[in-house]
């Protein structure tokens, strides 16, 4: 087999550079929370692929249903001759969703195209265009979810012109100084200044921002956005890509603050590695497209609705959401201690929602100025020690734990000891 280094260099040479990794880590072979290279090093995985694996590296559970449904038939086209996994499926996550019952589902295959889906459904089901986003959100890397998605560079810069009639709003974001009010404001003034809410299809929000640095939105301030959109019939997008499936401790981060979505899109963690995603909604919200309106040729493939079913029963048969709520209260628990600790004055904030975790390095606490570039050594040096962590953020000062919420305390403390070393060589420089 080639080597890092040999695909490093072919790679170069054959895949654009728009594409970037954030390691030269060439996976050979994984398993729960530990991943090997080409050249044979282990690495604990604190990435999960960014946030996909949940339920671990091939869970056996998974592989047994995937093998399964390989036996029988690997694609036939929903749209051609359906079958019973997409249908098991559906009623599985329609049970489960925090939407008002009963709700309906349609399967597709990545995160952005269910972003897209679920614009497109909320546009049919109220006659109106406008949809309000956040900045610094991300919704994806296609034309529609590129207007949605809040943070210019690198994914939007270079790309416009975007659909219209996005209008975005700051993000309640107490570390920066925006609170939840301001964002409230914020909104009644698009209202006055750009749209009549009447015009307003739908508000789109991740309860906890994945890519913009695991920022939580305050419950508080989600249970008046809720009253906002009753009041003016503009439903509510609940964007649980990457903070759902248990990641938060709940199986949708949005229960946290007890109220109800219209909509809500999933991906990453649905099907544990396998291309999936979906749109979950009330039935009458759902079924306001026509016969041909929704779907796509692979959405819904049978062997990620297998692995999908199969997640959903590893979730109750170990844990995991109890397990999601423990692993973060470990995480936090030793980062906060290294932040109390006067060799990481860096550390301006550790925070999370059950094991949705992150650490945010400042270069100067008094006034949360971010520090990028300690960041980005940070994740280099623990590449180098043996640990995959990812950093985020608008300002790309944030590093952000996904942990397979299967892996085990020695793993995890392993990793955190990790973590510890490795941000000490960053600060050394
Ligand atoms: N929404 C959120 C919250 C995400 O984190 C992501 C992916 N990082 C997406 C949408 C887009 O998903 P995909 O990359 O599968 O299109």
């Amino acid at each position: 087999m080639s080597t890092n280094r040999e695909l490093q260099a072919r790679r170069q040479a054959a895949v654009p550079r728009g594409v970037s990794s954030a390691t030269e880590i060439y996976a050979a072979k994984a398993d729960n929370a530990e991943l090997w290279d080409v050249d044979g090093k282990r690495y604990i995985d604190f990435a999960g692929g960014i946030g996909v694996l949940n339920s671990g590296h091939r869970h056996p559970k998974v592989m047994a249903a995937i093998h399964r449904q390989l036996e029988r038939f690997t694609h036939s086209a929903f749209q051609v001759a359906p079958y019973e996994p997409y249908v098991a499926l559906a009623e599985r996550l329609n049970q489960l969703a925090p939407c008002a019952r009963p709700n309906k589902t349609i399967l597709l295959t990545t995160g952005a195209e269910a972003i897209e889906n679920a614009v497109k459904i909320a546009r049919a089901a109220t006659k109106r265009a406008a949809v309000i986003a956040f900045a610094g959100g991300f919704h994806g890397r296609t034309m529609m979810t590129l207007a949605l998605t809040g943070k210019v560079d690198p994914y939007k810069k270079g790309f416009g012109p975007f659909p219209g009639e996005v209008y975005h709003v700051p993000f309640p974001n107490r570390f920066h100084g925006i609170e939840p009010e301001h964002s409230l404001r914020a909104i009644e003034s698009l209202f006055k200044a750009d749209v009549e809410p009447a015009r307003v299809a739908a508000i789109v929000i991740e309860p906890v921002q994945g890519e913009g640095g695991f920022y939580i939105a305050p419950f508080e301030f989600m249970r008046e956005l809720r009253r906002m959109c009753d009041q003016h019939g503009i439903l509510l997008i609940v964007d649980e890509i990457q903070c759902g499936f248990g990641r938060t401790g709940k199986m949708f981060a949005v229960e946290h603050s007890g109220i109800q979505a219209d909509l809500v899109t999933v991906a990453k963690s649905l099907a544990a590695g396998l291309p999936l995603a979906a749109v979950i909604g009330r039935a009458a919200v759902m079924d306001a497209v026509d016969p041909g309106g929704l779907g796509g040729t692979y959405g819904g493939n049978p062997i990620a609705c297998a692995a999908a079913l199969a997640v959903l029963e590893v979730f109750g048969e170990e844990s995991l959401l109890e397990r999601s709520s423990k692993i973060g209260q470990r995480l936090i628990g030793r980062m906060k201690e290294l932040a109390a600790s006067n060799r990481f004055s860096c550390i301006g904030e550790v925070r999370g929602l059950g094991g949705m975790v992150a650490v945010e390095l400042v270069e100067d606490r008094a006034a949360n100025k971010p520090a990028a570039a300690l960041t980005r050594r940070w994740a280099e040096a623990c590449a180098r020690n043996g640990l995959i962590l990812l950093t985020c953020g608008v300002y790309g000062n944030v590093a952000r734990i996904l942990v397979p919420l299967t892996a085990s305390d020695a793993v995890i403390d392993e990793g955190l000891a990790i973590l510890e070393h490795s941000l000490e060589e960053a600060v050394a420089g």
